[in-house]
């Protein structure tokens, strides 16, 4: 990827599964994280807002890529690599967030510089797709916008306004609503752990976000868990609950499975494969439900069906 006519701006994020993809940076940072320059600050800026565990784009303030600059990057690598790009991603953390006529003018180039392109994808937040009509995200569907991966995090209201996540769960379920109307592929991202370790709390978080899930149907779904390492401290402060400490193994596995029990909607693609979990889970809901509790079950048995602390990683 580094060594083409683009000019990348660290730090790049993408989903795992776009390790094969090329990537177009049409944003700078999220929108939804709110920065403020301080000299003061190691990092040379000061976070005001966005989710609270969030160190993605820290150091970069939000903003669009002048257009040209995107379509003359675009022009450049069809140039280089055209005939052998299958798959592109638009960075960075809510690509979104552009107005409709400015993606469809990038999908455009896009398909016309790269002959072999099969799929375009993006990260998305909720408020991104609140501020576009089904129409509109019909007509990016049509020009070749694929698939979009939302963090939806939680499905419980509480834990969404501690985190600053900036939408409720109604407004997760409208946005998505709206993309899966569109013919949008979406792939949703939750976090275990937010909620900290109180059960009645975990479990609160887990079967609203199971629901919010089950309402949304999305084509995948895939659990993370909260590794905050030196930031729990501050994580604690941000949500207003000294009590929050990372959720143990056994309470990570529990906090799952109460999600998982009250999922009953059909052809999700269910995974909690990501590094920073226990125990990697994946399967099709609900064909594969029953073994998946009974993997949870196993695990919450045997601790050497764990992956070890040391490989665990975000
Ligand atoms: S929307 Fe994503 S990238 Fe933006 S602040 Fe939240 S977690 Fe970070």
């Amino acid at each position: 990827m580094y060594g083409l006519p683009i000019r990348y701006v660290d730090p790049v994020y993408r989903p795992p599964s776009e390790a094969r993809s090329l990537i177009f940076q049409v944003t700078l940072g999220c929108s939804n994280l709110r920065t403020k320059r301080d000299p003061d600050s190691p990092t040379g800026y000061r976070v005001q807002g966005g989710c609270a565990f969030c160190v993605a784009y820290q150091t970069k303030p939000f903003r669009a890529r002048p257009e040209a600059e995107v379509l003359a990057e675009v022009d450049a690598a069809g140039a280089a690599v055209g005939g052998r790009v299958e798959r592109v991603f638009l960075a960075d953390g809510d690509a979104l967030v552009l107005s409709t006529e400015r993606l469809l003018r990038i999908l455009e180039r896009l398909y016309a510089r790269f002959p072999k392109l099969q799929r375009v994808t993006c990260y998305a937040s909720p408020q991104n797709l609140l501020h576009k009509t089904v129409e509109e995200l019909r007509r990016l569907r049509e020009a070749g916008l694929t698939m979009i991966y939302v963090g939806i995090e939680s499905g419980d209201d509480e834990v969404l306004r501690r985190i600053d996540k900036g939408a409720t769960a109604a407004q997760m379920v409208e946005g998505c609503g709206r993309a899966k109307q569109a013919g949008l592929a979406q792939s949703l991202t939750v976090i275990l752990g937010l909620a900290g370790p109180d059960p009645a709390r975990s479990r609160k978080h887990a079967e609203a976000t199971g629901r919010v899930l089950d309402a949304i149907a999305p084509e995948y779904a895939s659990a993370l868990t909260l590794m905050l390492e030196e930031r729990v401290p501050s994580f604690a402060e941000q949500v207003g609950d000294p009590g929050w400490r990372e959720l143990t193994p056994a309470e990570a596995l529990q906090e799952i499975r109460w999600l998982l029990a009250v999922l009953d909607a059909d052809g999700i693609e269910f995974r909690s494969n990501h590094a920073s979990n226990w125990l990697a889970l994946k399967g099709r809901l609900q064909a594969d439900k029953a073994r998946l509790l009974r993997q949870i079950d196993a695990a919450l048995g045997d601790p050497r069906l764990l992956r070890p602390e040391f490989l665990r990683a975000l």
